[in-house]
């Protein structure tokens, strides 16, 4: 989401007649767009912005941090010129202007009342040559109050994009050459609740899906991230009826325990879990299913901790992103008794991050010998000639190409797996 945002603050710095540089050094303007999610990022940024501040330039910071920690920031760091909160961004060109003009010293603006009604600024893009991936957001903000996040506070409450307006940016951004759109929401399947109506059974968010699907030069179409509760039926049976829907699901489970489950205010429970993944692979059984988990949530004991290393082997995660439960101040898990040490969330997390490993060299094994189509995003990091793409499933797949490869699709013949990525040849 954070890219996604960079990418229109970008635009419309462009707009505004601003350049970008390739490095942090040559540049008279500098934007941290920070995270709020967790305290190690907010404490990177704080430190960062320190370093930056002793330069003679116009310091921004943007994002969830500077919603969060607009009065911190200012205190601790003067060198900063300008705070805008998330959502309307469209402002930043004219704030660097009147700072770089002497007009104004300070700028803070973390409760624009504008941010509510300007999600289409949302559309902005900066599609480069051979791009063919892009970031399609449908939604902001987030109505749910999992008691460990901070998201509704950093971001404000939900708000959905017109349909009409997403399709119109959807098919821009396919006449720019783009092939695959990523659907981005704090909960995309939430898409239009109470906003537009089901239709034959099918929720807004199904429609919306349908309705993307339908557009000529987009060949896939990813989204990220749903929410166990709203999974349903309709949207389960996209992947059987919508052959561009990518066969991958990223779906944040946080723990495996009923009990945090419910300490942690999500509203499922594993059984209605375990339930959604199956499902999900009795339609696609090779599909990668992916999710989120916190580790070391006030309360978690070992039981519980046991619970979510089943809950991993049950659900055959092939992909996760790993967290250790960090303290959020203002949220209800805060002041929650039973804080877990850091060291039992270390292990905890080590232990995860083995399973995960496990898992997902299994995956990528059974993937050995099979055709792939490969939507080539450009030149791996290291070797001569080699490239790298994602498979449908979203593997990472590296294989010697040329520079024509980028931006296509190929098919690659899959002759090695690593834990990560996949080797093969292009046939
Ligand atoms: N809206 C998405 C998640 C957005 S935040 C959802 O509900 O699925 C991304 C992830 O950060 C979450 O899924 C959660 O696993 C993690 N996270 C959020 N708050 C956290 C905290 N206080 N400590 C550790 N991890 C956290
Ligand atoms: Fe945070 Fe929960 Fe909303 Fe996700 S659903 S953004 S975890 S409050």
């Amino acid at each position: 989401m954070n890219e996604r945002d960079s990418e229109s603050i970008h635009s419309f710095l462009q707009a505004s007649g601003f350049d970008m540089v390739d490095n942090e050094t040559s540049a008279d303007v500098i934007i941290l767009n920070t995270c709020s999610v967790r305290e190690l990022a907010e404490l990177k940024a704080l430190g960062k912005l320190g370093y930056l501040a002793r330069r003679n330039i116009v310091l921004c910071v943007l994002g969830c941090m500077a919603k969060n920690l607009a009065e911190e920031i200012k205190k601790r760091v003067p060198g900063v010129d300008i705070i805008l909160g998330p959502g309307d961004y469209s402002k930043i060109g004219d704030y660097i202007e009147d700072i770089i003009s002497g007009r104004r010293t300070f700028i803070i603006d973390v409760d624009s009342p504008g941010a509510e009604n300007n999600l289409d600024m949302d559309s902005m893009h900066n599609v480069t040559q051979r791009q063919s991936s892009a970031f399609v957001s449908i939604m902001s903000g987030c109505n749910m109050r999992c008691s460990y996040c901070i998201v509704p506070k950093t971001r404000g409450t939900e708000r959905y994009r017109a349909m009409e307006d997403i399709i119109l940016e959807i098919n821009k951004l396919a006449d720019n050459g783009i092939k695959e759109v990523t659907l981005l929401g704090q909960i995309v399947n939430r898409y239009g609740f109470r906003q537009i109506e089901q239709k034959d059974g099918k929720s807004a968010f199904v429609q919306l899906l349908e309705k993307i699907h339908e557009v000529p030069g987009i060949k896939r179409i990813r989204f990220t991230s749903p929410h166990p509760v709203g999974f349903h039926r309709d949207l389960i049976d996209c992947y059987k009826n919508l052959p561009k829907l990518c066969s991958q699901v990223h779906l944040p489970a946080q723990s495996g325990s009923n009990r945090i489950l419910k300490a942690m205010r999500r509203a499922y429970n594993r059984d209605d879990f375990i339930k959604i993944v199956q499902a999900l692979r009795d339609t696609v059984p090779s599909i990668s299913v992916s999710t989120d988990l916190i580790v070391g949530f006030p309360g978690e004991n070992d039981d519980d901790f046991s619970e979510t290393c089943s809950l991993f082997d049950e659900a055959r995660f092939d992909m996760a992103f790993i967290f250790k439960y960090s303290d959020r101040r203002g949220t209800v898990a805060a002041s929650m008794p039973d804080q877990v040490p850091r060291d039992v969330k270390e292990y905890r997390n080590a232990v995860l991050l083995k399973k995960l490993a496990t898992h997902s060299k299994a995956y990528n094994d059974k993937m050995l010998n099979t055709l792939q189509m490969v939507l080539v995003e450009g030149k791996a990091r290291r070797g001569e000639n080699i490239f790298q793409g994602r498979a449908n499933n979203h593997r990472k797949v590296l294989f010697p190409g040329d520079d024509l490869d980028v931006g296509e699709f190929v098919d690659v013949r899959i002759t090695s797996s690593a834990v990560t990525t996949l080797y093969g040849e292009k046939i």
